[in-house]
């Protein structure tokens, strides 16, 4: 969308939604749930200020960020009243301190040590953080995430960090060419959040599930997901500068 007008790029982002908010719909439907208990995230990576505050005005109210340098450059500049960010990138140890405050929920925890430091930080602000736990849900070397089969280990061991709190899981899956793949793929991931919410653990909540993006996301609905991370979808493809 980059050759078109502002204006142009506001109406398509405007038609976009519509068109993403009627498929989540008929997803969550055909899954057997309320439309209303799946929600849309704005992913806004390397999208300028002006677009995303044009989402949040048709009525986003939940943007997650890869970032913490440009959620924290942008974070000024949006009209964030009412609605939730949340990071969803890769978090480095050093710069949890800077973050922590800054989003209503970390959905990238991929390790113990990254979940103490968010611990550590949110003690010392008085606050608790709300964490998602990432699974590498399609065993991949290059992603990141815990295993399946240390997950529920690890998801013990983070409980007990004081300053934060499980709120559920989040993936990014692979590319997969076929529907069956991926779909088994995100029916794995529901069958844990499931596993462990059913076993009522202290600080342990399965409430958010996040999975799917633009090109998957109406699967990951079918299989169980009430979060869809969609970016490209909404504003176009991103152009990395
Ligand atoms: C970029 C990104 C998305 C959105 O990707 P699209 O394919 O543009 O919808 C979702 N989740 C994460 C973690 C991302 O980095």
């Amino acid at each position: 969308m980059e050759w078109l007008s502002d204006n142009e790029r506001f109406s398509a982002i405007e038609e976009n939604l519509k068109y993403i908010n009627s498929d989540i719909s008929e997803a969550a439907i055909k899954s057997g749930r309320n439309p209303s208990n799946v929600r849309l995230m704005a992913v806004t990576k390397t999208v300028e200020s002006r677009f995303i505050n044009y989402a949040l005005s048709c009525g986003v109210n939940l943007i997650g960020e890869n970032k913490v340098q440009e959620l924290l450059l942008k974070e000024p500049e949006l009209n964030l009243n009412g609605c939730e960010a949340h990071l969803i990138g890769h978090l480095q140890s050093n710069k949890v301190k800077k973050i922590v405050g800054h989003v209503h929920t970390i959905q990238s925890v991929d390790s113990v040590s990254i979940a103490k430091e968010i611990g550590k930080r949110s003690t010392e602000s008085g606050i608790i953080t709300k964490v998602l736990l990432e699974v590498n849900a399609g065993s991949e070397d290059s992603k990141f995430g815990f295993s399946g089969e240390e997950l529920f280990e690890r998801a013990c061991e983070i409980s007990e960090i004081n300053g934060i709190s499980i709120d559920g899981l989040m993936c990014v899956a692979p590319i997969c060419e076929k529907e069956a793949e991926i779909r088994s793929i995100f029916s794995n991931m529901h069958r844990m959040f499931i596993d462990i919410g059913a076993k009522k653990l202290d600080n342990i909540s399965m409430n958010v599930l996040s999975m799917g993006m633009s090109g998957d996301y109406k699967y990951a609905i079918l299989e169980g997901a009430n979060l869809v991370r969609v970016g490209s979808a909404i504003f176009g493809a991103r152009i990395y500068r």
